[in-house]
């Protein structure tokens, strides 16, 4: 303990030069690109990434040429296709350019072909079914739209995973899908206010939330190692109370952590910003400024792989779990998203003129109307084992799906669409058209934030914030992405259909609005999301609670998901069947883990630990009876006696719940079908990890400091 608590922060020279200077001088950019590569080639990859235009083998023989001089300037010596398999991690297998040839001599080799597909040994990544042994193995593609980057001496180039058969097996493939349809269908409903919007990205900015813990205590605690939670202890009799004066400032080994990460994250071109609100104890963030959102994908992936290895550097380790300590506020990343055409225009910025602002409410209400639609599509996108404690746990978004726009934009809406009823008077027109024009003012008045909201508008953006810490935000992102696209699509074919029956555009328009306004009132919310009210007022709206991940993973067994995330060409029902497997498959391991790990503790750890103390406690109170006779001793024992007694009841307690527990996963372990296995271990396992804490937390309390084997909570979270 000693040690930990005077750890002397590594020092890391900062680069002396302006952060200008370095920033993404480790990506292969633009920049990089116009160096390295002929004219034809960098022409090639231009239209590839801005037209998703094919690269022809010439040219990416070219291509890798040019990458591997950049590479080698740069001190690599390797090459990797970097990848997102749905274990929710990234993957890399490492080849060296090197290559020797005959005459004992070597040469460093880097071709096309390389560059553009890559076979790694996928045998080992989830497929749910897709890839059965006997079929061709995966394959990684190179995802040109992303650029290559070195990490180390290793160049690092963002590819999909699919099948042989075509079929995705990562997260990138549908994102890219979706990304793709998004921008087909924002583009046409863009044309009715524009001719020059050619094309519209998503944009994504994340804000990263974690912990630091101090390597000797990660280490002492198998559960934290093995799971990245704590699976026992009680909550400080102080926690997040103390943040007024604990928290002045961050301390110096934390700062010289951050320092470092940040640096490395900006050469590699994550355009991270310093900015770092602690809200609980030990507990950070990191927001970088938003970007296209493939990259922003990519940078998020790239960014968790890169605090872990600094970490590593500063004797911390990083949690990312969702919720690594009871009691104590959880860990999520919001994922701050909007539309912006290749015109410069942020789709969800209210503008200066009524025309404008029409655009604004076309893709401001069409959000809401998608998410009121297909909540249940959004609530499956972030469901995970870890987020379960998160959502719906009074703390943090709850996991009833809705959508926060302030009162004042919601009165507005309210008034469009009272205003806005068969063919329009010139009076109501003007009506429409000043409620329109005052849009920028209400904003600018209206900073009100609803922290409660698991989608909130902030302004310019949606933000959602039901995302998972440790989660990849391709999940979210694809979902959401997909469930606008298709609500754009819905919307333009009303709108045209009116316009052909002689309804003029913009009257069309607020016609089609105003309908979209009413039918998706049920999910706009502005109280409070935390409250038992709401839940029931949620109910009665006939909006979804669905509180844990097998269930809420039920949507993608819907035969009109399915149908929808084909029709836009997302995933195929065989990829969406994958999916679902996989996840079922990895929301019953980690809770299998869970309990395994906490019978392990509970019985090699705990009741050794209680049986200990008891023996002492034991011991002293036959002293006092030797010393004081037994009828004196009575009374001085009798507190020892009434510690005995409780000691031996929990005791008790985690033994009985531990052998039940263990009962009802050799039972949960026999199902086949995994959606049963899963609910097995949701409702037949899971809750005995509950319980098995609660008495040893309430040990913890009565046993002697000394004695307790596992570091406590407050030394996790308060040592640094
Ligand atoms: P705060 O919510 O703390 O006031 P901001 O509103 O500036 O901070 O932004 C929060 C996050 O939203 C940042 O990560 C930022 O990059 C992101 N963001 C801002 N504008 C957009 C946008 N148009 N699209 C996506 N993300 C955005
Ligand atoms: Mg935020």
């Amino acid at each position: 303990m000693e040690d930990v608590l005077h750890r002397a922060p590594r020092q890391v020279d900062p680069p002396a030069n302006k952060i200008s200077e370095y920033f993404g001088t480790q990506v292969f950019n633009e920049d990089a690109m116009r160096m390295f590569l002929s004219e034809d080639a960098f022409l090639a990859v231009q239209q590839a990434i801005h037209k998703g235009e094919r690269i022809s083998r010439t040219m990416a023989d070219q291509v890798a040429s040019g990458m591997k001089e950049w590479a080698a300037s740069k001190g690599a010596t390797h090459y990797t296709h970097w990848f997102q398999p749905l274990t929710g991690l990234s993957a890399e297998k490492h080849d060296a350019f090197f290559e020797p040839i005959p005459g004992g001599r070597s040469i460093e080799r880097f071709e096309g072909g390389m560059l553009v597909q890559q076979e790694p040994d996928a045998s080992s990544f989830p497929s749910g079914g897709i890839r059965n042994t006997f079929e061709a193995r995966g394959y990684t593609a190179w995802d040109p739209s992303s650029p290559a980057f070195i990490m180390g001496r290793t160049l690092c180039i963002p590819t999909i995973f699919i099948s042989y058969t075509g079929d995705a097996l990562d997260y990138k493939t549908p994102l890219l899908r979706a990304l793709h349809t998004m921008d087909q269908a924002a583009t046409e409903v863009c044309q009715y206010f524009d001719k020059e919007v050619t094309k519209v990205v998503a944009t994504l900015g994340w804000e990263q939330e974690y912990f630091l813990v101090d390597k000797a205590l990660y280490y002492a605690r198998p559960d934290i190692m093995l799971t990245g939670r704590a699976l026992f202890g009680h909550a400080p009799a102080k926690g997040q109370q103390l943040e007024d004066h604990y928290f002045g400032s961050i301390p110096e080994r934390v700062q010289a952590f951050m320092r470092e990460f940040e640096t490395e994250a900006l050469k590699l071109g994550i355009p991270v910003k310093t900015r770092h609100n602690e809200v609980a104890p030990n507990q950070f963030e990191c927001a970088p400024v938003f970007e296209e959102t493939n990259l922003a994908v990519d940078h998020n992936v790239l960014l968790m792989d890169l605090m872990e290895k600094v970490a590593r550097k500063h004797d911390f380790r990083v949690l990312l779990h969702e919720k690594p300590y009871a009691g104590i506020n959880g860990s999520g990343k919001h994922n701050n998203w909007s539309l912006a055409t290749n015109t410069g225009i942020n789709l969800l910025r209210p503008a200066r003129t009524p025309k404008e602002n029409l655009r604004f409410l076309t893709f401001f209400v069409n959000t809401i109307k998608a998410i009121h639609t297909h909540a249940d599509i959004l609530r499956a996108s972030i469901a995970s084992a870890g987020n379960d404690h998160r959502l719906g746990a009074n703390e943090a978004p709850p996991a009833i799906i809705s959508v926060f726009i302030g009162d004042e934009l919601g009165r507005l809406l309210d008034e469009l669409e009272r205003d806005i009823k068969g063919r329009m008077s010139a009076e109501a027109k003007t009506e429409i058209k000043l409620n329109i024009g005052r849009i920028p003012q209400i904003l600018r008045d209206n900073t009100d934030r609803n922290r409660t909201s698991p989608f909130a508008f902030t302004g310019n953006k949606f933000e959602f914030r039901a995302v998972g810490s440790s989660a990849n935000c391709a999940a979210a992102m694809t979902a959401l992405n997909t469930i606008v696209a298709a609500q754009l699509r819905a919307f333009k074919k009303d709108v045209d259909a009116l316009i052909r029956k002689g309804t003029k555009k913009d009257e069309a328009i607020l016609q089609v609005l105003r309908e979209e306004i009413a039918s998706s009132r049920p999910i706009r919310f502005e109280g409070n999301g935390y409250s038992e009210e709401w839940v029931k007022e949620a109910a009665k709206r006939g909006l979804s609670n669905i509180k844990d991940t097998p269930r809420a993973l039920d949507v993608w067994v819907r035969k009109e998901v399915k149908s929808l995330y084909a029709e836009l060409g997302v995933l195929t029902s065989k990829e969406v069947d994958a999916r679902h497997e996989i996840e079922l498959h990895s929301y019953t391991l980690r809770i299998q883990i869970e309990s395994r790990v906490c019978g392990d503790l509970a019985q090699n750890h705990i009741v050794p630990t209680a049986i200990n103390y008891q023996n002492r406690l034991i011991e002293n109170v036959r002293g006092l009876r030797e010393l004081f006779g037994a009828e004196k001793a009575r009374k001085t024992s009798a507190t020892q006696i009434r510690l005995l007694e409780e000691i031996s009841d929990h005791i008790h307690e985690v033994m009985e719940l531990s052998e039940r527990m263990l009962e009802a996963r050799k039972k949960a372990n026999e199902i086949e079908d995994s959606r049963k296995k899963a609910i097995a271990y949701c409702d037949e396992v899971r809750p005995f990890l509950d319980q098995i804490r609660y008495h040893s937390d309430k040990l913890e309390l009565l046993i002697d400091d000394e004695l307790w084997p596992l570091p406590k909570l407050r030394e996790l979270l308060f040592v640094r």
